[in-house]
């Protein structure tokens, strides 16, 4: 762990670069299908095998899914834009070259709005978006041969990339999470992507450098490829600030270069001196006139878009009374918001649905995440209507705080309506001033030395004679009635 002076003393400087693979019906150039999970190289033809001769045409939905990522994103789309050539090697690169955008690209200068855990907001600026293939993969394990050799499955290949380049904004691992985190509710939430990160649908590169606070020019930076999740990208940033923080604090250079991140190590290891632009010697794609994204196409995808995660937000905290940092919460998926909206529309208590699907309905879902620590929201134990008859329920004295989570418990497990349960288990609040008079009447008899207490003064012992009268009702009196009641019975002595 790096000491604490140094951290005062420098600073991390982060740029991110996202790819994410779009969830077009085909492939970028041709019509093969754009999924996951197949067989080897069955989703293949002369187009993404790069086969002599076989010529691209670009997909229109894959562009109208890139433009509404620009859109949503708060960036310029360019009218015209060019596809390059981007010449390299790689054995999962059977044409030589990859299709991207380099001096052209369609979109430029976006912004997203990241809201930290602190309850402070980053403002990232986007550098661009530019649209580009994607390569096949390597199989490295898996197979009878795995341990001679390597196999390439060109599935992949051709599939629909947009890359979005931050400006290096970023100043801490965790701000990098935050920005990551409200990019994809974004692309989610456009449809752009279902930013599936155990299947590759959203991969991370990351430009860090560090410099002493307070001065301006950046230090050399290198960039860490290889992030797979989120919190890879944070222990990444993290290991790379230590590691360029010594080195500078040793009197060395950073030098400029790509970093391979190994999870299993936590750390990074040098893969190559950084790469120039002119190493790729790109030039303007010659199968390919340039793109035109007309202002009639732009303007009818912009009224496509749904309502982003930003303006979800700040409708929630308007209409439903919730706090910011609810809604923030709450608006990270489409799912959660919806069940949010449809509980709290139901039971006309917007801060109580807040609060039960931030606590009990959040800590019952994160049970069911995955390795990378994402929940999937695709299928609900219980309906949002239910939840919202709960709190009616509540709202309307017919059962107690207490009583309520026992019912939610149930109702999670076999997600029977909580009338029901009630009903049956006979679980109604007391209510009954009666009933809880006898059981008042019952507890001061037994408990002589108590009202002697009470009555020199020591009025704080209400709260020991309400849980009394509570434990006599099972739990089910009204506290308030009963806090009420003891104290008239009380002073009445
Ligand atoms: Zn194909």
């Amino acid at each position: 762990m790096l000491h604490e002076t140094l951290r005062k003393k420098y600073e991390m400087v982060i740029g991110l670069e996202v790819h994410c693979q779009m969830k077009t019906r085909t492939k970028l150039f041709c019509s093969c299908p754009n999924r996951f999970g197949d067989p080897p190289n069955t989703n293949v033809c002369p187009v993404c095998l790069g086969l002599p001769g076989a010529l691209p045409v670009l997909s229109r939905e894959a562009v109208t899914l890139a433009l509404r990522a620009a859109l949503a994103t708060n960036c310029t789309v360019h009218e015209t834009s060019v596809f390059a050539r981007k010449n390299y090697f790689y054995p999962d690169l059977p044409k030589g070259y990859q299709i991207s955008q380099y001096d052209r690209p369609y979109s430029t200068d976006g912004r997203v709005e990241a809201l930290n855990a602190d309850g402070t907001a980053t403002t990232v600026r986007l550098e661009r978006i530019h649209m580009e293939e994607d390569a096949g993969k390597l199989l490295h394990e898996g197979f009878p041969w795995s341990k001679e050799m390597s196999g390439v499955d060109l599935n992949r290949s051709g599939s629909p990339l947009i890359e979005i380049v931050s400006k290096p904004d970023l100043r801490s691992a965790q701000e990098a999470h935050a920005y990551l985190t409200a990019l994809k509710a974004i692309l989610v939430y456009s449809d752009v992507s279902d930013c599936n990160m155990e299947e590759g649908s959203l991969r991370c590169d990351a430009n860090v450098s560090v410099r002493e606070r307070g001065t301006e020019a950046l230090g050399t930076r290198s960039e860490v490829k290889n992030l797979n999740s989120f919190r890879n990208v944070m222990r990444a940033i993290e290991y790379e600030y230590e590691r360029q923080v010594n080195l500078v604090e040793a009197g060395h250079k950073v030098v400029q270069e790509t970093r391979l991140y190994r999870a299993d190590k936590d750390e990074t290891a040098s893969m190559r001196s950084k790469e120039e632009a002119h190493d790729y010697r790109y030039f303007p794609e010659p199968d390919l006139p340039p793109l035109v994204i007309s202002p009639e196409w732009r303007e009818e995808t912009r009224k496509s878009l749904p309502e982003l995660p930003a303006g979800k937000r700040a409708r929630f905290v308007d209409h439903y009374g919730i706090p910011p940092y609810d809604a923030e919460v709450l608006t990270l998926t489409r799912e959660v918001a919806d069940f949010f909206e449809e509980v709290a529309k139901g039971c006309g208590n917007g801060k109580a649905a807040s609060n039960w699907v931030m606590t009990e309905v959040m800590r019952e879902m994160k049970g069911r995440e995955n390795a990378e620590g994402e929940v999937s929201f695709a299928d609900w134990p219980i309906a949002p209507a239910s939840l919202a008859e709960l709190i009616r329920l509540i709202d309307s004295g017919a059962i107690n705080g207490k009583t309520a989570k026992d019912v939610f418990a149930r109702m999670w497990r076999s997600g029977e309506a909580p009338k029901a349960i009630v009903e049956r288990e006979g679980l109604s609040q007391v209510s009954d001033t009666e009933a809880i008079e006898g059981a008042i009447r019952e507890v001061i008899a037994g408990s002589a030395d108590q009202v002697a207490t009470y009555k020199k003064g020591r009025t704080n012992t209400v709260g020991w004679f309400v849980g009394q009268v509570m434990k006599k009702t099972g739990g089910r009196a009204n506290p308030k009635i009963v806090n009420d009641l003891v104290k008239a019975a009380l002073d009445a002595i």
